[in-house]
């Protein structure tokens, strides 16, 4: 009864969407997108994973450092951004998300098509089977208001682009604890339905938004640790990260200056 309601309740807004013209979600009048945000739509994919202090990996120290112990890391996966997470990216993504502006899924995953295809072009996937697209679960909250699973919506029109198959195995444990995220965002806590068998082509995970990636890496671990391969995951778009050389968590890090200059980093610690 209520898939029936919702579903009645998408058709009805994608055939308003065809016939009204509305504005865009920037406040610019039709078509929407407007020309300025197709363009930033299409500005391009970007490697976002050094933005995203979750998706480090510490894989040692280097106590000889000549400021001192550095905590040594890699990235935990590449990541790929369609665009990056500003005021008319976030007015893009929360029409779409609960604005009611089903339509809008459809530019949205145009533009991660690029993104797609960098993703599988840098990890030596391109002309390979397609991994399978695995979208991060929303909430129960963000499900109940809208109706549906966006990210879940956005991956089906993905693979309709891509010819990828999409497995939906990721569960929410319970509900996102405050706190353990690094600015103190919610994180989703994840876990894999039972009886998942990992695709022999890999893994993609995808997300709306990025920001500290925290929700990401708890998908990766949790594919991961049920024997899956991922090669990397897509997000609409990146938000900003801290600036590089500032301490992070209490874990007393820093970072060595790419300049020749050694002189400068006063926030460092030793
Ligand atoms: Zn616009």
């Amino acid at each position: 009864m209520l898939l029936i309601r919702d579903v009645a309740r998408r058709v009805l807004w994608d055939t308003l969407s065809l016939m009204v013209d509305v504005d865009c979600p920037c406040g610019a009048p039709p078509p929407a997108p407007c020309p300025a945000c197709r363009a930033l739509l299409a500005s391009g994919p970007r490697r976002v994973e050094a933005r995203h202090p979750a998706l480090e990996m510490v894989t040692g120290a280097d106590l000889d450092a000549p400021l001192g112990p550095v905590e040594l890391s890699v990235p935990l996966m590449p990541l790929v951004a369609a665009t990056d997470y500003d005021d008319r990216t976030r007015a893009l993504v929360l029409a779409w998300k609960n604005g009611g502006r089903a339509a809008l899924v459809d530019p949205l995953s145009a533009a991660l098509r690029p993104a797609w295809d960098r993703l599988l072009a840098e990890t030596g996937r391109a002309g390979a089977v397609s991994p399978v697209i695995i979208p991060l679960p929303s909430t129960l909250r963000a499900r109940l208001r809208r109706g549906e699973d966006h990210t879940a919506e956005l991956a089906r029109h993905l693979a309709r682009r891509t010819g990828a198959r999409v497995q939906r195995p990721l569960r929410l444990h319970d509900r996102g604890q405050k706190g353990q995220g690094v600015r103190g965002r919610s994180v989703r806590r994840l876990g894999m339905r039972p009886g998942w068998r990992p695709p022999a082509s890999g893994v993609v995970l995808l997300d709306d938004v990025a920001t500290t990636g925290a929700s990401l890496r708890a998908a990766h671990r949790a594919v991961v640790e049920a024997g899956g391969v991922v090669h990397g995951a897509l997000v609409l778009a990146s938000a900003p990260g801290p600036s590089p050389g500032i301490s992070r968590s209490g874990r007393g890090k820093m970072e060595i200056p790419r300049s020749p200059d050694r002189t400068v980093p006063s926030t460092s610690r030793r």
